[in-house]
């Protein structure tokens, strides 16, 4: 296989982009970016700060003056990354459902955008990286050597996302999660800048009814190019 730098993994909210992207990244011994944790990140810092998430002034200047990292693990609590705001831990206190409610709204604003991806390109630049989002391959990496779209139906992303909560101990209604997941794709989809969909370039992989495991094999199978399609 030509190895490629820079892997770019998109799709909407609960497709297994995070779980696939961190395994494929430790397959490949890259660096893993997951770019939701900094849209989280900066929705986290304006809630502390009681900013209106419909706020674009306020929140264009919040993006000014927080700065958010992502590293490797810092603890080991099952954590793929830390998330530093301002320095300070937050890798979990991102995951709070109140940030779930918010966080499409301030991803919307094209500030809070142009600060992460002016960093997420950087990161790029610098190191092989599998980076995972919704507009990495079409807008943050467009030259992405491998560019993958992974996606599920509503209902197979809402009984995921039961399940990882479930794990951690966090009991959501199904129902809640699915209404959830339609609003933030309908958000995410529809925004003026940036919205989430596949790059003409992305090779599509549809995951209803895979496992972990199988998932994986077909992402591999694409930056492998072994296949093509799914
Ligand atoms: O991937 P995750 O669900 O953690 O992302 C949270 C939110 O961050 C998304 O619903 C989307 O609004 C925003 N996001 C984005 N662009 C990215 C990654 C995430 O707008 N590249």
């Amino acid at each position: 296989m030509g190895t490629p730098r820079t892997v770019a993994i998109d799709g909407p909210a609960g497709a297994g982009k995070s779980t696939i992207g961190a395994l494929v990244a430790e397959r490949l011994g890259y660096l893993f970016l997951d770019t939701g944790a900094m849209y989280r990140a900066v929705a986290l810092a304006a809630m502390r700060r009681g900013i209106d998430p419909d706020d674009g002034p306020r929140l264009t200047q919040l993006a000014r003056e927080i700065r958010v990292a992502i590293g490797p693990p810092t603890v080991r609590d099952g954590r793929a990354y830390t998330v530093l705001l301002d320095g300070a831990d937050v890798t979990w206190a991102i995951r709070a459902p109140e940030i779930d409610r918010i966080v499409s709204q301030v991803a919307r604003v094209p500030y809070v955008r142009d600060v992460l991806v002016e960093q997420q390109r950087e990161m790029a630049s610098r190191v092989r990286i599998v980076m995972v989002g919704r507009d990495i391959g079409s807008v943050v990496l467009p030259d992405a050597e491998r560019k993958v779209f992974l996606t599920a139906s509503a209902a197979e992303r809402a009984r995921r996302r039961e399940e990882e909560l479930a794990a951690r101990g966090e009991k959501r209604s199904r129902s809640e999660l699915l209404a959830e997941i339609l609003r933030r794709d309908e958000l995410d989809s529809t925004r003026a800048v940036a919205p989430l969909k596949a790059a003409p370039d992305a090779i599509l992989v549809e995951t209803d009814g895979l496992s972990v495991r199988e998932a994986l094999d077909r992402v591999l199978g694409v930056i492998e190019r072994r296949s093509f399609a799914t």
